[in-house]
């Protein structure tokens, strides 16, 4: 991702969320026609009224006054107040909810909301209180005391079977006769994710990032599970091959991962078929985008489509950028494998761009079109645990993006200030949800002034060697910091231990 700098995110954190727009099946490695209707329209709106419990308690029916609370003992998810649900340690119920209207016609709807539990139980079998969560008369989930945690964890649930209708949204704890067990509930909310996000929808344009299903990971450290983040990446994943049929109207173009074969479906209706080997995710986007399409000097065939309001110049503009990218960065690191390159570009996007395999969104704008298509090499073709170690996508794709505009970075390392000795290139995203104001500085900007001042350690040959031969070493595989410091260290005769204390990098 290339983050807008100094953009505040909304704290939405325990958003319902509902897909709107086109609903377009996916069948991965099948190629399935399916026929899809369109959704019909669904109007953005967060139907869930004070669910950071922040605004007194209204809309909100509670058992006694003391559910919603600011008191000791507990603490917000976000914001001061929240939903505490027993705790009492006797026999006890508390209830909560609140009547919500879900819109007609999207095509999804998820109701969230972050739980934390503590217990006094010391049961690792036996559940003796518990904490429903219902919507109408369906109950969504039952909680005890066995799935106390320490902090609190979103939960989601898929509600659109709820569109167009009035339901309540209830939350009900039950304690038994001794030992407490406290439920604590914030940020609870339904809204349609209307939007240029990743995984969201402008106007009559659908980007459809992060959608189908990867498979976690488990290696040495165990199963990696991590959180979604607004302010990086943290989809951490291993190449597999896929077959995506879009079964759409043929009004629409459809953008995608990998290389897109049309056949004629059902009347008005297109399939497209696109199939990719070795990507590590697959993402699309739907909309009657302007395409223009070019082939780089190198054979890349390259496709950029743009939402309206996208100039006809600045969409040119970006077909030579990432023509011209995608050689560069190919001939630093190896050729590209992906078959064709779409850019979606949409001046709307509030993170400055996105990388998928083969597809990526963007704003119009040289630098981040040119870090975009970088990511194929670093995360896409050389992967990475994205959430442990996001400079190693992030800080060689930005140092790759100065090298393909011939930036050299000279002295950029003067300017480093660092904000505590916790702060690292290293750290994870953990570290910088919770220091976003610097992830940007730190894991983009002081990652490639290292990575510069590496190459004026090295040479220029060695270091280009050194990258070559490391992305060649991983080529579809994972690498790590460690792995990368101890090819670097192989590459000179330099103790290169100073260097990475100086550079906090770590590993
Ligand atoms: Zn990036």
């Amino acid at each position: 991702m290339r983050p807008t700098p100094h953009k505040t995110l909304a704290a939405s954190a325990l958003a319902v969320a509902a897909l709107a727009g086109v609903s377009l099946p996916v069948s991965p490695a099948a190629a399935v026609p399916h026929a899809a209707p369109l959704a019909a329209a669904c109007t953005p709106a967060q139907v869930v009224a004070n669910g950071g419990f922040e605004s007194s308690t209204s809309p909100w029916s509670q058992s006694s006054t003391g559910v919603i609370t600011n008191r000791a003992g507990q603490s917000a998810h976000g914001g001061t107040n929240f939903a505490w649900l027993d705790g009492v340690g006797s026999t006890h119920t508390d209830t909560l909810s609140q009547s919500v209207t879900i819109p007609s016609g999207c095509s999804s709807a998820t109701l969230s909301f972050w739980l934390h539990i503590d217990t006094a139980e010391t049961t690792s079998s036996t559940a003796y209180d518990k904490l429903t969560a219902k919507i109408g008369t369906t109950t969504l989930a039952t909680y005890s005391n066995l799935d106390k945690n320490t902090g609190y964890v979103q939960k989601s649930f898929d509600v659109s079977a709820f569109a167009g209708q009035t339901v309540n949204v209830a939350f009900a704890g039950t304690e038994d006769s001794s030992l407490q067990t406290s439920f604590v509930v914030d940020d609870v909310g339904i809204t349609v994710p209307s939007g240029a996000d990743r995984f969201g929808y402008d106007g009559a344009f659908s980007l459809i990032g992060n959608a189908l299903p990867v498979l976690a990971v488990k290696d040495a450290a165990g199963w990696h599970l991590d959180p979604y983040t607004n302010n990086g990446e943290s989809f951490y994943s291993l190449s597999a091959d896929f077959s995506v049929a879009l079964d759409h109207p043929s009004t629409l173009l459809v953008p995608a991962t990998g290389t897109s074969v049309d056949t004629p479906g059902s009347s008005g209706r297109t399939i497209t078929t696109a199939t990719a080997s070795k990507v590590r995710d697959f993402a699309w986007a739907a909309g009657p985008f302007s395409k223009i399409s070019g082939t780089s000097t190198a054979g890349t065939p390259v496709n950029v489509y743009s939402v309206s309001g996208i100039s006809s110049a600045d969409a040119q503009s970006m077909l030579t950028t990432a023509k011209s990218a995608v050689d560069a960065h190919a001939s630093r690191f190896g050729a590209y494998p992906y078959g064709e390159l779409d850019a979606v570009i949409d001046n709307n996007f509030w993170f400055g761009g996105m990388e998928y395999p083969g597809f990526v969104l963007d704003l119009v704008s040289t630098t981040a079109l040119t870090h975009e298509i970088g990511h194929q090499w670093w995360y896409g073709i050389v992967g990475d645990d994205e959430y442990n170690s996001p400079w190693l996508d992030e800080a060689f794709t930005d140092y790759s993006t100065d090298l393909a505009l011939s930036k050299t970075g000279t002295g950029c390392w003067n300017s480093v200030s660092w904000a505590s000795t916790a702060e690292k290139i290293t750290n994870s995203m953990a570290y910088w949800d919770a220091h976003s104001s610097r992830y940007s500085t730190v894991v983009y900007g002081y990652g490639k002034c290292a990575l510069h001042d590496l190459r004026r350690v090295l040479g220029d040959s060695v270091m280009a060697k050194l990258l070559k031969d490391f992305a060649t070493s991983h080529w579809y595989g994972v690498s790590t910091t460690s792995e990368f410091k101890a090819a670097a260290q192989a590459a000179t005769s330099t103790d290169l231990t100073p260097f990475w204390t100086q550079h906090r990098v770590d590993g």
